[in-house]
């Protein structure tokens, strides 16, 4: 009995601190009235106390639990962030023709494939589209882009 009722008037657990023993029992521990670093108050039994169980008035659990939701929040933030980078890579994916800045498409009433060459200059997108062969679009649509919209530089490259 005597090992079981300790006197932790004072002593601290997490953020509580034992104030002073109640006349309440629970399951034959003293039951101690706590003040929480929050403000708050608690009542705690000797064994809740001294293994670790409680720790708080309830604010370190609801804390806890915020934390929880807005990791939550921001988990599947990321996600959804990756998620949409993702899908914009898809199309590149698909335009995939072994040439650089050539991509297929279908024309719109008789669906036939056609290729279209495109380059970016300075976040402008610039087409020659209409080619049979992706070939062709490279060589006449992509390379006659680059030389039209990019500062020349190197020369050294394919034949017209
Ligand atoms: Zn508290």
């Amino acid at each position: 009995m005597t090992r079981k009722n300790v006197d932790l008037t004072g002593q601290k657990f997490g953020r509580l601190t034992a104030k002073y023993p109640t006349d309440q029992r629970k399951q034959g521990k003293i039951v101690w009235y706590c003040e929480c670093e929050c403000g708050g108050h608690a009542y705690v039994s000797t064994s809740y106390l001294t293994n670790g169980d409680t720790r708080s008035c309830g604010c370190l659990k609801v804390e806890q639990d915020i934390s929880n939701i807005r990791e939550g929040y921001e988990k599947e933030r990321v996600d959804n962030v990756v998620m949409s980078l993702f899908k914009g890579q898809e199309p590149r994916k698909d335009s995939g023709t072994g040439f650089r800045g050539v991509s297929k498409y279908y024309t719109r009433k008789s669906k036939e494939l056609r290729y279209r060459a495109w380059i970016t200059v300075a976040g402008k997108r610039y087409y020659k589209s209409g080619f049979l062969t992706p070939e062709d679009a490279y060589f006449k649509g992509r390379l006659e882009l680059e030389k039209k919209y990019l500062p020349k530089e190197n020369e050294n490259e394919t034949e017209k």
